[in-house]
């Protein structure tokens, strides 16, 4: 990583070496990596990524990690689709969705644990760990299996099945604690205290693990023919997502991959049902006031989120808004998305989409701009929300005359 400086506390400014650092010791700031951009405006171009690999790799001089050896399953340089039904649906123009189902463990949380894991190794670390709301554990269940790593990650007891499967499958240490997401990431808090020879990905790391993020904007604008959208539409869990895809396009621009400074109007999306960043967002307020989580986008659901302030910072600087849905709009949204673009995604995907449709409506997302909606999780994954709406037409013996009565092929056409 020739090009990382060191870390650097975004409060006070004080500068530190680049380790398995994440908070200023004077001010209890968060840290970040600094870069030196002249320099790596003077190594990459648009012709060196596109001659590079179709993951997020192809990014490595933008990222805080050496690229060779890295703990890679393939994150990365998802499609990004062209969504001219969904579009009409809304009464927006030019659309697009950021598909991030289709990552290896099947959703983004693959781009911030590669990173991650591949940092920790280079620290020494042998064991990953994290505090999880369940994409997170399930990716880095699997790639500590890849890197041969040991694994132990935390979620609260009561997610979907379709979370704890694909994550246990990997043969790491899965613990289930009965509490919320808080709860999980206080615990895993005082275990990083206590177990300093452990990666927590999102604790003791997450200054690496951040950077992954960043990913979702060089791609989208190296997707758009080294172009930037007017408006993005991003899901709010902790805020680092978010946080993290303003920064990728500011970092485009500053190493010379842009031919403009680009002004991305950046929206958030938040369940009602726990949406603190949204509610200080629409009262106006800069803290944030930490909520009890009840919303089925379980992977949205964190109430403290240790990123609200620089999400609601990134949003109202860009002249954005965020917007929060009920769970019957998540609902809504994730069957939208499928039935218009033919993409199932999660809850969160649900959060985006019906937020984006409310954004609509209310003329924040513009029918004149060029739209981008991050669509971050596999509806694989979260079957439970849409499965009462959703089985078979007709079930049928198996002759014409079934078929003839069960549907109505004039309606098919
Ligand atoms: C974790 C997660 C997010 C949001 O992440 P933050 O960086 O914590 O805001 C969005 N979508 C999905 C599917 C996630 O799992
Ligand atoms: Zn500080």
């Amino acid at each position: 990583m020739p090009f990382v400086e060191g870390l650097r506390c975004r409060e006070c400014g004080r500068p530190y070496p680049a380790e398995a650092l994440h908070v200023c010791e004077w001010c209890f700031g968060p840290l970040e990596v600094v870069y030196d951009y002249e320099a790596i405006r003077s190594s990459i171009s648009r012709e060196s990524i596109a001659a590079g690999p179709p993951s997020i790799w192809r990014y490595a001089d933008l990222l805080p990690v050496r690229s060779e050896g890295a703990v890679n399953l393939g994150a990365g340089f998802t499609p990004l689709v062209r969504a001219d039904r969904l579009a009409a649906e809304l009464g927006l123009g030019e659309l697009w969705i950021k598909n991030d189902t289709l990552n290896p463990t099947g959703s983004f949380k693959d781009r911030v644990v590669s990173v991650a894991l591949t940092k920790a190794q280079e620290l020494g670390f042998k064991v990953a760990a994290c505090a999880s709301t369940g994409n997170l554990a399930n990716s880095v269940a699997a790639h500590a299996a890849h890197a041969g790593m040991e694994s132990v990650v935390f979620i609260p007891a009561d997610l979907e099945a379709g979370k704890v499967i694909t994550t246990a499958v990997f043969g790491g240490r899965l613990i289930a604690v009965d509490g919320n997401y808080d709860d999980v990431n206080r615990l895993c808090a005082e275990l990083a205290g206590q177990h300093p020879s452990w990666a927590f990905v999102n604790v003791n790391v997450r200054t690496y693990y951040a950077e992954g993020s960043k990913t979702l904007a060089f791609e989208v604008a190296e997707q758009l023919g080294w172009q930037v959208p007017d408006h993005v539409v991003v899901p709010v869990a902790s805020g680092s997502q978010l946080t993290k895809v303003a920064k990728g396009f500011k970092e485009l621009y500053s190493v010379g991959l842009l031919d403009a400074e680009p002004h991305v109007r950046i929206s958030g999306a938040q369940a009602e049902g726990c949406s603190p960043v949204a509610q200080a967002f629409a009262a106006g307020r800069d803290a944030i006031k930490p909520v009890k989580p009840n919303t089925i986008a379980k992977s949205l659901a964190i109430g403290n989120p240790a990123d609200g302030p620089y999400a609601l910072e990134a949003v109202r600087d860009s002249g954005g808004s965020i917007g929060s849905v009920t769970d019957e709009e998540i609902i809504e949204g994730i069957r939208l998305l499928a039935r218009s673009e033919g993409i199932f995604a999660e809850t969160a995907g649900g959060v985006t989409i019906a937020t984006l449709a409310k954004l609509a409506a209310a003329g924040v997302v513009r029918s004149d701009e060029r739209v981008v909606a991050y669509v971050t999780g596999n509806g694989l994954k979260t079957i439970e929300a849409v499965a009462p709406h959703c089985g078979p037409t007709a079930r049928i013996a198996p002759t014409l005359e079934a078929f003839a009565a069960a549907v109505d092929i004039s309606e098919v056409g």
